[in-house]
Order: C-alpha cells, then structure tokens, then sequence
C-alpha cells in the first residue's frame, strides 16, 4: 500500500539475504548508472600479422568503478546478462568501437559478443540501424563469441549468427579449447575463425604437450578452412613459437596491452613511418 510498508517489507527479508546477494544488487544498480552515465569505455588491443604489423584490434570494455576501482568484464558481464542489461551494454560495445574504427580505415576491429545477445531475434535488426546510424561497412568488423555451454545447440543463435554473416561480418571462435563441445561446434557453426584459448598459449614452453595441442589446432583450422590467432601471447619465445606453428595472428602483452583508441592510431603511424624507413 504506502511506500513505506513496501520499504519495511524489504528490510524484514534483507538479513535472509547473504552478503553476496547484497553486493551483487548493488553491482547491478552500479553497473546500470555507469552504463547511463558514462562510467564504461572502451579499450583496444592490437592484433598482429606473423611479422608484427597491426592487422586489426579488439574492442574490450572496461568499468572504472569511483570506490571499487577497475572491475573486470570476466566479472560484469555475466552480471548483465543475468539481470537484463547485456542488450543495452551489447549495444554500446558495438557503437562504440564502429565509432572507433573510423580512425584506422584498414583495420578490421573485434568485437565481443554475449551468447545472450545471440539467442535475441531482433539482435541482426538492431546492428544493421547501428550500421546505417555510424555509418561504417559490416566487413570491418569480426564478432567474438566464447566457445561455451551457454552457446548450445539453440536454432535462434545460429539464424542470427547466420544473418549477421550475411550483413558481411566475419565470426570468431573465442577461447576456443575450453568447451566442451568443440569439435562440432566447428562442423555446426558459421565461423570463419579461431581463437586459440590462452591457456594453451601460456603452457608454451612449460608442458611440452601444449605445443601439441596447437599444433594439431592450426591443422584443423586449415582443413576447415579457418584463420588462426593466438591469444595471451606474452613472451617472445611464445610468439616466435607460434609463428612457427603456423599460427597467423597473435595477440597479448607482448605486443601491447589494450590502449585507448588514441594509442592504437599513434602505434599504426608509428609502423607505418618505421615501415617506409626501411622501405
Ligand atoms: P576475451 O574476449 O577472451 O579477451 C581477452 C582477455 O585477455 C582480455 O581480458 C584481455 O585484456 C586479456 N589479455 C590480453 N592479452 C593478454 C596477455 O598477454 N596475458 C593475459 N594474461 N591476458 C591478456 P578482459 O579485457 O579483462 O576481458 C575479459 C573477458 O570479458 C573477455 O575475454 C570477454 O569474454 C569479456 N568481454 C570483454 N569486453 C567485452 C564486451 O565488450 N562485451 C562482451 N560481451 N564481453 C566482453
Ligand atoms: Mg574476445
Ligand atoms: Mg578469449
Ligand atoms: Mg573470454
């Protein structure tokens, strides 16, 4: 009836509610007002080609939180998806990064795409506006999808995967090696891509089996007919390792860490300057 009733219901069930469910709200309501008043961006890391030349970036998001400091994705995002927001933080991903990619004409940008946007019919609908509103060409980009349970076998994710390849994105396999499912999945799905998990990468070296696994991971990918990037690739011998394997992009520390847009224009003249020289 009156506010207050309402209020004094809420505080008689708070102390049934742990401490994690607590601050998970709070999270929520935090992550709502950052979403809406501009407390998200975005940064960029480089993707290189086997002799080191930026061939494309992805677009990751970020949430500097005013008391909590820097909160991962890895731990917000899931949060969205659970709580309705991840259409709307989908939306503002890909708004910001075709907005980015206007300052490198020649880069192709990745951008990270939720299973949960996926299986939401009218996803293809809404990026194609997004497309005409930014005015950018769907071939520029390629949409990251983890490689998971949450992907499944559900008809509604493949027909949008399938649109959205249509409208001229190219699709990658992210964290590829860590389902369950793989395999198929390669046989099932749309892609044109893998992203070999950096958990293997970072094996390199250690466990003589891990150069084995990536091996028989790039031959895969080429009797598909699949391209191949490394991820989490933080050391030279790591990078020189792959490259031998045959692995066509890297990306990770070794190269650069994720830079605000600005950086990643700096990093491109740079090249190109570096390039010319030697030229
Ligand atoms: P991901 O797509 O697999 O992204 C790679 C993660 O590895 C990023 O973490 C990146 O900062 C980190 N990384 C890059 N190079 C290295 C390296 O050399 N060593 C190590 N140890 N880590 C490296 P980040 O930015 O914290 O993102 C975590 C995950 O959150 C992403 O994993 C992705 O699944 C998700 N995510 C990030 N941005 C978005 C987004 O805009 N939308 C959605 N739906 N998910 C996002
Ligand atoms: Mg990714
Ligand atoms: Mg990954
Ligand atoms: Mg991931």
């Amino acid at each position: 009836r009156s506010k207050n009733n309402g209020r004094a219901q809420y505080s008689f069930f708070e102390p049934e509610m742990d401490a994690a469910m607590r601050m998970r709200r709070e999270i929520e309501g935090e992550l709502r007002e950052a979403l809406h008043n501009g407390g998200l961006n975005m940064v960029y890391q480089p993707q290189s080609d086997r002799t080191g030349r930026i061939a494309g970036v992805e677009a990751l998001l970020r949430w500097k939180h005013p008391e909590r400091g820097d909160i991962s994705p890895a731990m917000f995002v899931p949060i969205a998806e659970e709580c309705g927001l991840i259409s709307e933080l989908g939306i503002y991903t890909l708004r910001e990064s075709f907005i980015a990619s206007r300052q490198w004409p020649g880069l192709k940008v990745a951008v990270n795409i939720s299973a949960a946007q996926l299986r939401m019919r009218d996803f293809p609908e809404k990026v194609a506006d997004l497309i005409k509103e930014c005015a950018v060409d769907p071939r520029t980009f390629e949409l990251e999808i983890t490689e998971g349970l949450l992907l499944g076998d559900d008809p509604v994710t493949h027909g949008v995967l399938r649109e959205l390849r249509q409208m001229g994105f190219s699709i990658a396999l992210d964290d590829f090696g860590t389902g369950y499912s793989s395999l198929s999945y390669l046989q099932r799905y749309p892609i044109d891509k893998i992203k070999i998990d950096r958990s293997f990468v970072a094996n390199l070296g250690i466990e003589k089996e891990s150069a084995a696994v990536i091996q028989a991971i790039v031959k895969l990918a080429r009797a598909l007919k699949l391209d191949v990037i490394a991820e989490g690739v933080e050391t030279i011998e790591q990078r020189d390792q792959l490259v031998e394997i045959g692995c066509e992009e890297i990306q990770g520390y070794f190269y650069s860490r994720p830079v605000e847009a600005a950086r990643i224009g700096e990093m491109c003249s740079k090249q190109e300057e570096f390039i010319g020289r030697r030229a």
